[in-house]
């Protein structure tokens, strides 16, 4: 059965009884609908040590992805069932991919969050503010160059584009303004797709209104002729796009084919972005709940080593544990073996691959944690495969257990949720941050570089070496480093699989997000705005008089 048909069978629960499961009442949520809400009690935070917080990571995946998703899912789901009253925090699906390669975003098989086709798609319109909010602020940045720009802003070097959440490679360079006088001033720009505006960031990172509004009005949106940033602040616009996020702040509650609550909220891709899900929806799951289980994009290269350098100091707490999730094909692949060679057993490759998984697992002990191996079982694996990963992480001393998070729900990641309890209540975790926030850009994209991915050197373009004399100028050093590059390589180059060591790692060109409070520094040919593959997922989908849908997987 295909991901969508499993979840069409469930009946949910309405989401008030969700609420009522957290200690929410009907005053404490808006509703979307039966299944979908918003929180609505003011968001304060009271931190609170007992709280456990897990992290849920990957080795480099296959382009299918890892099955991280379904693994948290089916991880929370098994936490309640030990009696651990847990709340599982993701992202927000974007809309993009869903018609493109990987599929959705809610997890797969018996450990999915639903309703999966209204969370894939428009959900509750989070996407589409942010969309319209960068937009509006897009429009509004031509106008003013248009009509006044008295502070003179250059059309040549504005920073902030368009976007939209449709991979769509078509618009990724355009030119605006066309047509004459009365159409504005004609500049090249281009789109990006929404998980990578810096309002996707700047809401994610946000510890509620005020501080939105603040981040809003601290985004520079390009420079003066005399190469002065000009501000969201400066320009007189910080209310009206804070105005469009207004609701968009406010995390959503679903629930999981168990009835688990789940918070979804915000969608920063980790490849292109900082990829985790909002500090107040995190911070609202730790206040609801004793555990709550929430991932960061890809693998753990990207979006755990930005959760941990990045949302973590804004969060104010670090995980208690943290799972990697392995699974045979992926190692298999990064051991040499071809994507249409998965289904069948390549122990060579297997052993091979285990090298990117043990790096994974130094990497996120480089930080202090402790870690768990979670292997994602499929159909395909051998007793065999499974136990070469089981023996390699038993002979590192690191925890391991097989889940069956997608066959069997929770039922399938009872052995995973254990170790994991007994990993946070047995184990103290000491944090140490990858860098030192005081040290300038380019040490802070060395040191990940060279300590976390393997390089021995990293080679910046002019460009870039010309960015960083600004940033020392412009007072910019302290921010921390969000490295975007491809999910399937520790190096820049996508083809390089395993745990390469001694390459050479290209900065092409940095974009300062102050909104956000990182500076985004891109390596290799990193594109912001997606394409399509030969044969998009879109191909595939159907919907008939009832609105029953297929092909969304
Ligand atoms: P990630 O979060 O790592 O990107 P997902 O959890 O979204 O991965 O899973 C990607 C796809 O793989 C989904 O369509 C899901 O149903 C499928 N999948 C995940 N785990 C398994 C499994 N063990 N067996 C079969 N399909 C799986």
């Amino acid at each position: 059965m295909t991901d969508i048909e499993i979840a069409s069978q469930v009946e949910m629960l309405p989401i008030t009884e969700i609420a009522k499961k957290i200690g929410l009442q009907a005053d404490d949520i808006e509703q979307y609908g039966k299944y979908k809400a918003k929180l609505a009690w003011p968001l304060a935070y009271r931190p609170d040590k007992k709280h456990k917080l897990v992290l849920v990571t990957s080795i480099n995946p296959t382009p299918a992805g890892e099955g991280k998703s379904t693994v948290l899912v089916g991880l929370g789901d098994a936490m309640n069932q030990i009696g651990r009253q847990t709340v599982i925090a993701m992202r927000e699906p974007s809309m993009g991919p869903v018609f493109g390669i990987k599929g959705g975003a809610t997890g797969g098989g018996y450990s999915q969050v639903l309703p999966m086709e209204d969370i894939n798609l428009h959900f509750t319109g989070d996407m589409h503010a942010l969309t319209a909010a960068n937009n509006t602020l897009a429009a509004l940045i031509d106008n003013y160059i248009m009509r006044d720009n008295s502070l003179g802003l250059d059309p040549r070097r504005i920073q902030w584009k368009r976007v939209e959440d449709v991979n769509d490679r078509a618009l990724r360079n355009v030119v605006t303004g066309l047509g004459g006088v009365m159409q504005g001033v004609p500049r090249e720009t281009g789109f990006d797709i929404t998980a990578a505006s810096e309002l996707m960031a700047v809401l994610c990172l946000a510890t509620d209104l005020v501080d939105l509004k603040r981040r809003v009005g601290r985004i520079v949106v390009g420079y003066t002729y005399d190469s002065e940033p000009v501000t969201v602040a400066q320009l007189g616009f910080t209310d009206a796009v804070t105005i469009l996020l207004k609701d968009a702040l406010k995390p959503n509650l679903v629930q999981t084919i168990a009835h688990t609550p789940t918070i979804i909220h915000g969608g920063p891709f980790a490849n292109i972005a900082h990829g985790c899900n909002s500090v107040i929806a995190t911070r609202a799951a730790m206040q609801l709940a004793d555990y709550t289980v929430t991932e960061a994009g890809f693998g753990a290269d990207l979006g755990a080593e930005k959760f941990l350098d990045i949302k973590v100091p804004v969060l104010g707490k670090t995980p208690d544990a943290v799972v990697i999730v392995a699974t045979v094909r992926a190692l298999e692949y990064n051991g040499g073996a071809k994507l249409a060679d998965l289904d069948r057993e390549n122990l060579l490759e297997l052993k091979r691959g285990l090298a990117n998984l043990n790096r994974h697992i130094t990497n996120v002990q480089r930080y202090g944690l402790p870690v768990v191996v979670a292997i994602n079982h499929f159909a395909s694996d051998t007793d065999r495969e499974l136990a070469v990963i089981t023996e390699n992480c038993q002979s590192l001393g690191v925890d391991v257990a097989v889940t069956d998070a997608w066959a069997q729900g929770g039922a399938g990641t009872l052995a995973l949720a254990k170790k994991v309890v007994q990993l946070v209540e047995e184990t103290k975790a000491e944090f140490t941050p990858l860098y030192d926030y005081q040290a300038s850009p380019r040490a802070k994209v060395e040191t990940i570089a060279k300590k976390y991915y393997g390089a021995s050197e990293v080679e910046f373009s002019r460009k870039a070496e010309k960015q960083l004399e600004q940033f020392a100028r412009l007072g910019w050093n302290d921010l921390p480093i969000c490295i975007a590059k491809t999910q399937y390589s520790f190096t820049d180059d996508q083809t390089v699989l395993g745990a390469p060591t001694g390459f050479k790692f290209h900065i092409r060109e940095f974009v300062p997000k102050l909104g956000a409070g990182f500076i985004v520094a891109l390596a290799g040919n990193m594109m912001t705005m997606p394409g399509l593959p030969a044969r998009p997922a879109a191909v595939g989908m159907t919907i008939d008089a009832d609105e029953k849908i297929t092909g969304l997987f």
